[in-house]
């Protein structure tokens, strides 16, 4: 679904709530022209807050509650950078982010939620559980269920703060671990306490209802009592006496994300961002927000789920005319909505202005509403169809569009390059004589007392981030010297970027070897100099490195009997193919790329340690493509067991789904060094072409057991011994591989 038209417009989305998974899906079905559309998002899965309380309560599974935000950029072609925005540098137009590089834009828009305002309660952080933000507490009730499953776990449960929020989630709390208790229901009480009334935005007749389903829930209810303090144990207020409790949830008011403060933004008095009927921020027109972290200061709404979605189309559409130089449309939020708040069982209550009715259908209503909603951002084969049905967009911007030279003038212009390069920290490295701190027609380095290991490495993005295709496009250039028993010393890199403005492609370039030098400068590694041009996103590396002309590891030193043991799970190449398609899970691409971006450097060091006899690095041709070149280069056969074979959470599902990297069917070219019969499952795992994949290495197999155990120890959980080296002395030609047991997740 991307689009290959040059950048013109950066509109960076900051945070994956309700109203901007509308703007993804908005600006999918009507591209603008030149508009790159970016989402910043903490958490890679939004939890969708109408049916989080049935969540809680056990009506609903995870799946069914969260918007998977990879799966919904990569059908949008929305560039996801899954990172933690921590301010705005409006002078220069850059998000600030957590541990890397700012982000460019030209338009911001923030949709980012609320903190809980916990400090106006003594002792609250430390021993109150916070309701807000939603995607950290599921994870803190999944731990309060555990502790209650123990006999001595807690029994009597507090909730603070009594609006929809808090009354639904006491309910669903309680349904929950009532039925989870079973037999031991009656030893478990509930207790409700707010500083004012129940349901004060609802009418007398919502707030009577639901003090007659507390009621006969058995739940103590307290209004009108104002938490002071939160002790281990019990709640203090203002006045009264304590309100003993074991577990107490807080869902009092909300505050904004500290960070605001120091944006320079327009906030209303209690810190949330003041925009205008626009959404646009009062002092700033490029800076827009919406959802519970902004102020609507001339229609002010209470903080609900439902203003949050409502504002995604109107914020849609005054991206797009902002970026078109059209002026953008005041909206007013209703004043009144239709709210349907649960029991916490399939039951629930309408409220709107003074109608207050109850029931069953109720319930049925809302869930079905609910689930029309999610279905517009969870069913993304229909998004898909949708969007390729749709005719394509003109590129109509001339100032990028002319015809691209090529051959030198093809290359990134100095401009971009030097501001780039710039950006980044001087290299300085021992024995580099002429290197990018004060760049030449190329770099010169002093020779070394050791033999030099070279190797190139290059290939197209595989992924939207560029800091992170960066990062990983440069650690997978290394694990050559690695594989070799060496050292990198040295990178020269070759960038290619997509055209554009001049300060697009800047950006795109500064991010890229930010990424890459956030690598090498892990690895010691000093980046020397390099060449750099346009096209899609790519990224390679020559790199050259030392190693002691005894301790060169070779392919061809597999001994019989050698364990061959591997140091990183198996399915790059499936993972990728399906985030491209967006059948990918979130969760699985985050971890992938965790390991992905993990040095090699210390699993080489534990291998050899071991006394490894010969050692490679899993690339392009997959486990067997390379096991196949150790063994015809040692004359050996080898055995594999398919059950020890490490995977990605999600690579398995994927290839029995068919779903396989594009170069599968070329590396199944050698599955002649498989003997006896595979399924296409087995050899879609057994030939997927990895991105920084693990080493494989032949370890004396009397030493296997304590070079794993070394490796779990280090960072290298998946490490497994996967197979034997069976016997020697064949030619390459006979040098197979025999499969014992079957692929398990
Ligand atoms: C228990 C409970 C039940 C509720 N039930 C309802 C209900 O039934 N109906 C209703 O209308 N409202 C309900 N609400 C209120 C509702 O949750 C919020 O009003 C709604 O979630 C606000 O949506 P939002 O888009 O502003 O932010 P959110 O839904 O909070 O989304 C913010 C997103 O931004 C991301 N983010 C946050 N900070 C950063 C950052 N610094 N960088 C990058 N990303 C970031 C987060 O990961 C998250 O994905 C309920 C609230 C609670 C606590």
């Amino acid at each position: 679904m991307k689009s290959t038209a040059p950048v013109r417009t950066d509109i960076v989305l900051v945070g994956g709530g309700h109203a901007h998974v509308h703007v993804l899906t908005a600006f999918a079905m009507r591209p603008v022209a030149g508009v790159r559309l970016t989402l910043i998002a903490r958490d890679l899965e939004t939890p969708y807050s109408g049916m989080l309380p049935g969540l809680i309560a056990g009506l609903y599974t995870h799946d069914e509650v969260h918007i998977d935000l990879a799966r919904l950029a990569a059908a949008t072609g929305t560039r996801l950078i899954h990172a933690e925005a921590i301010g705005l540098d409006r002078a220069n137009k850059r998000v600030l982010l957590e541990g890397r590089p700012p982000l460019a834009y030209d338009m911001v828009s923030l949709d980012v939620g609320i903190t809980p305002a916990l400090a106006a309660i003594e002792g609250a952080a430390e021993h109150g559980i916070a309701v807000k933000p939603i995607g950290s507490f599921l994870a803190k009730f999944d731990a309060l269920l555990a502790r209650c499953r123990e006999p001595e776990g807690p029994r009597r449960i507090a909730v603070l703060g009594g609006g929809a929020g808090g009354v639904e989630l006491l309910l669903s709390v309680r349904t929950r671990l009532l039925a989870e208790a079973d037999a031991r229901a009656s030893e478990f009480s509930f207790a409700l306490a707010t500083a004012g009334d129940i349901l004060e935005s609802h009418s007398l007749r919502v707030r009577r209802i639901f003090r007659r389903v507390l009621a006969e829930r058995g739940v103590e209810l307290h209004e009108r009592r104002a938490a002071r303090a939160i002790k281990p144990g019990a709640v203090e207020f203002v006045s009264g006496a304590p309100l003993a409790a074991a577990a107490i949830l807080v869902t009092t008011d909300a505050a904004p994300p500290p960070w605001f403060r120091d944006t320079g933004l327009a906030l209303d008095p209690n810190g949330f961002v003041a925009v205008g009927p626009t959404l646009q921020v009062r002092n700033d027109p490029d800076v827009f927000a919406a959802g519970d972290c902004a102020a609507l200061t001339e229609t002010p709404r209470e903080k609900a789920g439902v203003i949050a979605v409502r504002a995604g189309p109107p914020l849609a559409e005054n991206l797009r005319r902002r970026a078109n130089g059209q002026a953008p449309r005041a909206w007013h939020p209703q004043r009144r909505h239709l709210a349907l708040i649960s029991t916490g069982e399939r039951y629930a209550v309408a409220s709107r202005g003074l109608l207050a009715l109850e029931g069953g259908f109720l319930w049925t209503l809302k869930d079905w509403i609910d689930r029309r909603w999610m279905r517009m951002y969870q069913d993304v084969d229909r998004m898909v169809a949708r969007m390729t049905a749709r005719p394509p967009v003109a590129v109509t911007d001339t100032a990028v569009e002319e015809m691209r030279c090529g051959g030198c003038a093809a290359k990134v212009g100095p401009g971009p390059l030097s501001r780039a390069l710039a950006r980044l920290s001087p290299v300085r490295a021992e024995g580099v004589v002429v290197g990018l701190d004060a760049p030449d027609d190329a770099a010169v380095i002093a020779p070394s007392a050791q033999h030099l290991v070279q190797t190139v490495d290059f290939f197209r993005a595989f992924i939207d981030d560029p800091y992170v295709f960066g990062a990983i496009a440069a650690n997978h250039a290394l694990n050559d010297v690695f594989a070799m028993g060496g050292t990198p010393r040295h990178a020269l890199a070759t960038a290619v970027v997509p055209p554009g403005a001049a300060d697009k492609v800047e950006d795109t370039l500064f991010q890229l070897l930010a990424g890459a030098r956030a690598c090498l400068d892990r690895e010691g590694v000093a980046l020397v100099g390099g060449h750099s041009g346009e096209g899609e996103l790519a990224l390679g590396f020559a790199v050259t490195g030392e190693v002691a002309p005894d301790r060169i590891l070779r392919k061809s030193g597999l001994k019989p009997g050698d364990a061959l043991v591997l140091t990183r799970p198996l399915g790059t190449g499936i993972l990728f193919a399906a985030a491209m398609r967006a059948k990918a899970r979130a969760a699985w691409i985050e971890a992938a790329l965790a390991t992905m971006r993990q040095s090699n450097q210390e699993a080489a060091a534990i291998l050899i340690a071991h006394g490894a006899h010969a050692m490679t690095d899993i690339t392009g041709f997959g486990l067997v493509g390379h096991l196949g070149e150790m063994l015809a280069a040692s004359g050996v056969d080898a055995a594999i067991d398919l059950e020890a074979l490490p995977l990605y959470a999600g690579a398995l599902a994927l290839a029995r789904a068919g779903i396989a990297s594009t170069l599968l069917p070329e590396n199944l070219s050698l599955a002649g060094l498989l003997r006896g019969e595979t399924d296409a499952t087995t050899r879609a795992i057994l030939f997927d072409p990895q991105t920084s994949g693990g080493l494989l290495a032949g370890i004396p197999a009397e030493r296997a057991e304590a070079c794993v155990a070394a490796l779990h120890a280090g960072a290298y959980a998946a490490a497994a011994v996967i197979g034997h080296v069976g016997r020697d002395g064949l030619s390459a030609r006979d040098a197979g591989i025999s499969l014992s047991g079957a692929v398990t997740a």
